[in-house]
């Protein structure tokens, strides 16, 4: 039977590559966890995470709970979840049963979980984040300073990881860079004697390619690893991860002028070429190709034509020879996630996390494919 929707390629071996790129990065001091939220921004947690569990990856963040309890399902035991989100009020003993690790951001939060916690033998391990510029989620410095210098509350809760957040890490030359920087330093520093055990975290995947300084105990990429380039100025260290191919439903040959697509917006004459695929603004093309975007068949590129509809795009194939058995593509190792950033200015996390749930799915190690059950093999 053919496809009747988009094929999407995850290659799992390309993945496991970026994560060796990025633990090459990185001193034997530091190590690196894997940020899986949003079901690996779209891309398959259930793959991604025994594939990266496999590469070695012990430390996993998550956003949400649901999200750490389907994670719970496809990684190994040893493997710690964290959750970013944090533990909502009356989540705590889901936590406990799941051995999972909240991230807190609030006082509230942390004498919350700490008063939870204290009546059982044992919990699993916690991590606060701190606001060091970002002024999304965490605990405000002077909080931090305030709960240092009373020590008790501290000192019961024994957080693993200290960890706060860069806002411009993917612009190099940004001042908040080493603002976040100087204060997370400054951080590590008064909190290291009062808490020896914890760990300290402050880059995402463009905060690993600032420099050493800024890897501290724990790195935590995301989108590196999914083939997004983590120094959008620079060539980049990692390898595209995706492949998706949209069939041709139907040729239209013109043969006198035509108007094109909702609201007619574009008239084409004849002898135009035009191949509908499967494939429109609900599976994320809006955010991939945008509208005046292309695909290709073979090497040939051929454009968009009118607006993306939400369950079909026309292309104008006049220049390619296409037929209803050819696919066109419009990701592929020339076609990248970081080009269509280029061309449409979409975010590379945009376009992975809108591709949608149509796609057929081929997730593909080592050139071949790939069933779920076989990942821990
Ligand atoms: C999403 C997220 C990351 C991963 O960021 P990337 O830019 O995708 O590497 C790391 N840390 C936190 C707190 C996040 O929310």
């Amino acid at each position: 039977m053919k496809s009747s929707t988009g094929i999407l390629t995850i290659d799992l071996s390309a993945i496991e590559a970026n994560w060796r790129t990025i633990n090459n990065q990185l001193s034997g001091k530091t190590s690196a966890a894997a940020v899986i939220k949003a079901n690996a921004y779209g891309l398959g947690a259930a793959y991604v995470g025994p594939t990266l569990y496999q590469a070695g990856c012990r430390e996993f963040f998550v956003a949400t709970l649901e999200e750490a309890m389907a994670a719970r399902q496809y990684l190994k035991p040893d493997a710690r979840v964290y959750v970013l989100g944090g533990v909502r009020p009356g989540a705590e003993r889901l936590f406990l049963r799941n051995h999972l690790s909240p991230v807190l951001f609030s006082l509230e939060d942390i004498r919350r979980w700490l008063a939870y916690t204290q009546e059982w033998d044992s919990s699993p391990p916690c991590a606060i984040k701190i606001n060091t510029g970002m002024n999304r989620l965490g605990l405000d410095i002077q909080e931090w300073s305030a709960l240092l210098a009373s020590g008790e509350e501290l000192q019961s809760l024994r957080p693993a990881l200290i960890m706060s957040h860069l806002a411009c890490a993917d612009e190099p030359e940004h001042p908040l860079n080493s603002y976040q920087l100087i204060q997370f330093q400054a951080l590590v520093s008064v909190s290291r004697q009062l808490l020896p055990e914890a760990r300290f975290s402050l880059a995402n995947s463009s905060g690993i390619y600032l420099g050493p300084a800024w890897h501290f105990d724990l790195v935590r990429p995301g989108a590196a690893l999914y083939g997004v380039n983590p120094q959008p100025l620079e060539p980049s260290p990692v390898k595209p991860v995706l492949r998706l191919a949209l069939p041709i439903l139907q040729i239209r040959q013109l043969s006198e002028d035509a108007s094109i697509g909702y609201g007619a917006t574009v008239t084409v004459s004849p002898p135009a070429r035009l191949a509908v695929v499967a494939g429109g603004y609900a599976d994320g093309l809006h955010r991939t190709i945008g509208r005046q975007g292309f695909g290709m068949i073979g090497h040939h590129h051929v454009p968009v034509v009118g607006r993306i509809s939400m369950d079909t795009t026309i292309f104008d194939v006049s220049t390619a020879s296409a037929d209803k058995d050819s696919v066109i593509h419009v990701l592929n190792n020339e076609l990248t996630v970081d080009r269509w950033t280029v061309l449409t200015g979409a975010l590379g996390y945009d376009i992975l996390t809108s591709l949608g749930n149509r796609y057929q799915r081929c997730y593909v190690k080592n050139g071949t494919r790939v069933e779920q059950g076989a990942l821990y093999e």
